[in-house]
């Protein structure tokens, strides 16, 4: 085997840190992670072996700033940089000061980034290499009533496109004459302000199109290969949401022309590494051999190179490394193969219901199904902060056919619980069950067309207001004295609030495990409620049919988080700090309450007793943590009103204390 590198940094963070960190560790290769302020005690720095800090939490002055970067490599001994994606990946002026400095960059030359770099000489080269690209102009010319000229002779519909563009930024499409003068204003205008480059060019808008991308992959010894073709047509805003390969109707004849293009258009610039050509393609009826154009390459490792691994069984990471340490391809194109079909899709931490907004927040909890690929770069208690894309993970899996691969990521979608934060996830699971899109017949049209559907926010079902309101009042169904003693009374008011209403219900506790919840539409009866560690179960209704739930319960600033995963959708409850009516009187400042329900694990005060403020009285449990009782003052205590061993409510008056003397 060639020799590889030693060590080597990566230049990026999140989940793609991590992927490349897990493929490098597996290659006996050490890694150094870099890291801002938000990310210090981020999943890829506790990953890596060594990490470097590289600045404050902003990406212009840390994951941006290419010297920091580069000087890190050098201070640690790192050979080689991974840029990732995003960030630095792309930027040919890097990579140059990465090869000053004596290090390598892992990814194509500077001259090849360059190349591809704007859309327009990227469409010229690849047109004079024989690779179909989409009509339309991409000269130097720029007044508006020449390109208007240009816009009618390719014929209506037209897309306005910035040559620097990316997610796209500074694209209008134009479907009459008359509104042309006005996008172009407005695409030059945004691509001015996101690239610092006005300039634009026309294309045909294909109608009903499909993106098709061909991974390619490059070596220093001359060699291209293809990896076969993703189609990632399911976007909302020109942003990839769901992503497949192989494509859908893709016939060997067609899969033929568009590879080939693919490996032409690499070979034109002599490429090394791992690169995508985008194409797009007529979708209008099935794909034709004539009927795909060049979009765009994208000269780095894409988001969605996992569907592709799946299927080819390759690490595109490893093949990274080695072909940027000098080694040949490690396959021939005949010894890479299709087995089956994957998908994946991005969940994201924002909010479908207010127009996708990203959300910020902490991952309360972030749990997968035991079963298939998750690629992520956050766990449990971390942040989703607004320095950096919101992305929680991608859900990625793999069957011997479309069907399987698709029913098994609408589960792993479904089994997936997030809480604490607003996610996409309900959205991916309908998605992942749209009849057209499971018929394999869609377009980038698709999500915008059926949004209503998608994102139908059904009302938050009873069952999980029932499950809520047992766990927010922390009922403990195995309690022998369950609606006599421990909670003094059979019937508890609780008020829950979730996605921004509230629910005022009120729960009835019998004998032998029963309990009912009154006030919504209809009541909930449940018997047999049984609560494990994270698993509430009940049997519902006359028909006594088992329910069970994933949840966990938090204390927050704002209440207790409730959230309550059942039948593949999380609800997030909040118990509004209501203390009963005892604790609304008990001065906070006079008397020890118990912050929530729980357990008196430890107690070591007695009436009389003369104690200092700050002084620990004892230790409650609630929710598996530890909370030490205080002293709110200095004084003698009048009254201690419970034992160990004792489970309280929320709000009760544990320790009182004598008026002061002095
Ligand atoms: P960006 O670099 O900003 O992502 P692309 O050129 O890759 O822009 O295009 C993004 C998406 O826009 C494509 O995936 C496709 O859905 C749509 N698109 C691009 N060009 C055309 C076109 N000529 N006709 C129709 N849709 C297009």
């Amino acid at each position: 085997m060639h020799a590889c590198f030693k060590k080597i940094l990566i230049a990026n963070r999140g989940e793609i840190a991590c992927r490349v960190i897990r493929t490098a560790r597996r290659m006996g290769i050490e890694t150094v992670a870099v890291y801002s302020d938000a990310d210090r005690n981020s999943l890829h720095v506790e990953m890596a072996d060594e990490a470097v800090h590289i600045g404050p939490s902003p990406v212009g002055e840390s994951y941006l700033v290419g010297e920091r970067i580069i000087a890190a490599a050098l201070e640690t001994g790192a050979e080689a940089i991974h840029p990732g994606y995003g960030f630095l990946s792309e930027n040919p002026g890097f990579v140059d000061a990465v090869e000053a400095a004596g290090l390598t960059f892992i990814g194509p030359s500077a001259d090849a980034i360059r190349a591809m770099g704007l859309k327009d000489a990227a469409k010229d080269l690849m047109q004079k290499a024989g690779v179909p690209v989409v009509p339309g102009y991409q000269g130097n010319r720029q007044e508006p009533e020449f390109l208007a000229e240009e816009a009618e002779r390719i014929g209506y519909p037209v897309l306005i496109k910035a040559r620097a563009g990316g997610g796209g930024k500074g694209m209008r499409k134009v479907e009459r004459a008359q509104d042309f003068a006005d996008a172009l204003r407005s695409a030059a205008r945004e691509a001015s302000a996101a690239f610092g480059d006005p300039h634009v060019l026309i294309e045909k808008f294909i109608t009903a199109p499909r993106h098709i991308e061909v991974q390619v992959f490059g070596d220093s010894h001359g060699n291209v290969v293809h990896l076969f073709e993703r189609d990632c047509s399911l976007q909302r805003r020109h942003q990839k949401v769901i992503e497949e390969a192989p494509a859908p109707g893709m016939s060997a004849e067609m899969r033929a022309a568009m590879t080939g293009a693919a490996v032409k258009a690499a070979e034109a610039i002599a490429y090394r590494g791992a690169g995508t050509i985008e194409f797009i393609a007529d979708g209008s009826g099935p794909l034709r051999p004539d009927g795909f154009w060049f979009m765009e390459m994208n000269t780095r490792l894409q988001v969605e190179h996992p569907v592709t691994e799946m299927i080819t069984g390759i690490d595109l990471v490893e093949w990274q490394l080695l072909v940027a340490a000098g080694a040949p391809l490690p396959f021939a194109q005949p010894d890479i193969a299709i087995t089956g079909h994957a998908f994946e899709a991005r969940l994201y931490a924002e909010d479908p219901a207010r127009d996708f907004i990203p959300v910020t927040g902490r991952l309360e909890h972030l749990e997968f199904p035991p079963e298939g690929r998750f690629d992520t770069g956050v766990r449990t208690g971390d942040a989703i902060t607004p320095f950096y894309d919101p992305m929680i993970a991608k859900v990625i899996t793999h069957g011997p056919d479309r069907e399987t691969a698709l029913v098994r990521l609408s589960t792993m979608l479904d089994g997936t619980h997030v809480a604490g934060t607003a996610t996409n996830a309900a959205f991916l699971s309908a998605l992942s069950r749209q009849p057209g899109f499971v018929a394999g017949a869609f377009d980038t049209g698709l999500i915008e067309r059926e949004l209503a559907d998608l994102t139908a926010a059904a009302a938050v079902p009873e069952e999980h207001v029932a499950l809520a309101a047992i766990l927010a009042l922390g009922i403990d169904p195995d309690m022998p004295h369950l609606g006599w003693r421990a909670y003094g009374e059979a019937f508890h008011d609780v008020r829950l609030s979730a996605r921004d209403r509230a629910y005022e219900r009120c729960l009835s506790l019998g004998k032998n495990g029963g309990m009912t919840l009154s006030g919504g539409a209809e009541p909930v009866v449940l018997e047999n409620v049984a609560i494990g560690k994270a698993e509430i179960s009940a049997r519902l209704g006359p028909a006594r049919k088992q329910i069970s739930a994933r949840f966990v319960r938090v204390p927050q600033a704002s209440g207790l988080l409730v959230s309550v995963h059942m039948n593949g959708r999380t609800e997030d409850f909040v118990l509004a700090d209501q203390r009963s009516g005892a604790a609304a009187e008990a001065d906070e400042s006079r008397a020890v309450i118990a912050p929530m329900t729980g357990t008196i694990v430890q107690l070591s005060v007695s009436a009389g007793d003369v104690v200092e403020a700050g002084q620990k009285l004892g230790v409650m449990e609630a929710m598996k943590m530890e909370t030490a009782l205080v002293a709110p003052l200095s004084g003698r205590v009048a009254t201690v009103d419970c034992a160990e061993g004792a489970t309280v409510s929320d709000g009760a008056v544990l320790v009182t204390f004598e008026e002061e003397a002095s």
